[in-house]
């Protein structure tokens, strides 16, 4: 795909994300709960997270942010869902990387999947903790933290 082309798509995945965010629920059975904080743009979202053994059964968030935080939350949802706990980091270490410019190489989709949506946020340096807030609250539940997880 031409890189202009790409652009598109990946705004257009954002903007879609954002407008109708999936997953966007309280989940009462939750196995953990945990706020993040995202005190430099004001993104303040909750993950709930259910456990079945090492796998993701279930993952949904509720909260308030920009454009940037919502739609990655969102994404976040659908692509940890059935995933084991190794793979979520693993898949949180490629994001971040991805974020923050760290990622060499070619991006593709193929591989990351709609994660590599975001590849432009690196960019954007104040950015990088509004796409990564959801990724790290996700972290900090499954290693059962309580405390609100700020970026700060
Ligand atoms: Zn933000």
């Amino acid at each position: 795909m031409a890189t202009d082309e790409l652009r598109s798509l990946y705004q257009e995945i954002i903007l879609d994300h954002n407008k109708n965010p999936r997953n966007f629920r309280q989940m009462p059975d939750a196995d953990y709960v945990l706020e993040g904080y995202n005190p430099l743009c004001g993104d303040h979202y909750t993950i709930y997270l259910k456990m079945n053994g090492d796998v993701v059964a279930d993952v949904s968030f509720e909260g308030a942010g920009c454009a940037i935080s919502k739609a990655s939350a969102s994404v976040m949802s659908t692509v940890v869902k059935g995933k084991t706990k190794q793979h979520v980091h693993e898949l949180f270490d490629r994001f971040h990387d991805l974020v923050t410019g760290k990622h060499t190489g070619n991006v593709s989709f193929e591989e990351l999947g709609k994660l590599a949506a975001f590849a432009g946020v690196s960019e954007f340096p104040a950015r990088v903790k509004c796409a990564s807030l959801a990724w790290h609250t996700l972290r900090g539940a499954l290693e059962q933290r309580k405390e609100t997880v700020t970026t700060e």
